[in-house]
């Protein structure tokens, strides 16, 4: 028995902040406001996740009212979400994933961000696909003001 779910994150990208993507620190002028690290692909996935389990979504499970959560490192939240997955008897099958945005340049790093986000869900690297787009300089990606990241997962159940 097979379960899909899918996920989408956007934040605001500011000049100054660190910016955190799939699990790792891109050397970048701007980086996201958020609560959390603001790592957007992270966000993302652990959105489909919680999605393919009909489990809400992660402003749910981790609110951005709750200092528990400020600062937080989005790899532990991945994590959390995956630990209620499997508590709900499936295992990950593969993510698909796309990060939209102007700049930086992703493919450099995303061996490193596959890396690291099959150790989080033990999974092999192989399994995690991140891809990357801009926006042809259209709307708020374009501008630079923002980024988006949209994920699948497949679920099977164990
Ligand atoms: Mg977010």
């Amino acid at each position: 028995m097979y379960r899909i779910g899918q996920g989408i994150d956007f934040h605001r990208l500011e000049e100054g902040r660190a910016l955190w993507l799939g699990g790792i620190r891109i050397p970048h002028s701007k980086g996201c406001v958020a609560h959390s690290d603001g790592d957007v692909l992270l966000h993302a996935i652990c959105d489909a996740l919680l999605g393919a389990v009909a489990l809400g979504d992660i402003g749910q499970h981790f609110p951005d009212t709750d200092d528990r959560y400020k600062n937080a490192d989005s790899k532990i939240l991945l994590q959390r979400c995956y630990s209620m997955v499997r508590e709900k008897g499936y295992w990950l099958v593969n993510v698909d994933s796309t990060l939209l945005l102007q700049a930086p340049k992703i493919r450099p790093y995303v061996a490193q961000m596959q890396a690291v986000i099959a150790r989080a869900v033990h999974m092999s690297a192989e399994d995690i696909s991140i891809k990357a787009t801009t926006a042809e300089q259209l709307g708020f990606i374009g501008r630079e003001e923002g980024v988006v990241a949209t994920a699948n997962v497949l679920l099977q159940k164990y």
